[in-house]
């Protein structure tokens, strides 16, 4: 009857959806960048990722390539002009093909507040609607978001757009100059269609992710 049992529970586990392993050079100087990052901005001298969120973006560009490029390059972003380089933890392009550049145990800077606690996804695409309308590429984001949540026990309250940054409530961001700063990919109503295509997903693993976030006054 046990030996049952587990069975059904594995049968139900999302499975890990095909991921192309293509890392960024992440050697000991960005490591070390990164930790500077993380004492400055979030007082914690660590680049060790303990994922508690995921933070879905758009890359605002039409390849992979370019998007791989500028995370590839440590080089100060050209917004905030700090360092470690940008990144993401997974880039899923417009075919569907899911590559990973970084360890998740690794912080990566994808959203100024939440880089501390979040695995960031990126999607190839020039706007939320566009990536909405992408079938395949919705469904590899669907399967890896799901995938991850399971992996990491994270609720679906924790699954925001970068645009919903402001109003986590892991949001957390010493620099005082940078503490309203987000930007415009994944507005709360369109994460809200990708939400409810996460809960559908995940029930028919017998998950049950709870509520949405709720819509905070983040002060900014
Ligand atoms: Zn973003």
């Amino acid at each position: 009857m046990l030996a049952v049992a587990l069975a059904a529970v594995a049968l139900l586990a999302p499975p890990r959806p095909p991921i192309v392993w293509k890392p960024i050079p992440f050697g000991p100087a960005r490591l070390a960048e990164t930790t500077a990052y993380a004492r400055r901005h979030y007082g914690i001298d660590s680049n060790v990722l303990h994922p508690r969120a995921i933070v879905e973006h758009v890359t605002a560009t039409s390849s992979f390539s370019s998007a791989y490029g500028t995370f590839a390059a440590d080089v100060p972003d050209a917004e905030l002009h700090q360092l470690p380089g940008t990144c993401a933890h997974f880039i899923i392009d417009r075919d569907g093909t899911i590559y990973q550049l970084v360890r998740l145990n690794v912080m990566c800077r994808h959203t100024v507040g939440l880089n501390w606690a979040a695995i960031g996804i990126e999607h190839v695409g020039l706007s939320d609607a566009q990536v909405l309308g992408d079938a395949a590429q919705m469904r590899s984001s669907l399967a890896l978001t799901v995938w991850l949540m399971a992996r990491y026990r994270i609720p679906l309250a924790d699954v925001i757009g970068h645009n919903e940054s402001l109003a986590s409530p892991l949001h957390k961001e010493l620099y005082a100059p940078w503490r309203c700063q987000t930007h415009a990919d994944w507005r709360r109503a369109d994460m809200n269609v990708f939400r409810a295509k996460v809960v559908a997903l995940a029930r028919t693993y017998g998950l049950r992710p709870g509520p949405p976030p709720l819509a905070r006054a983040t002060g900014c």
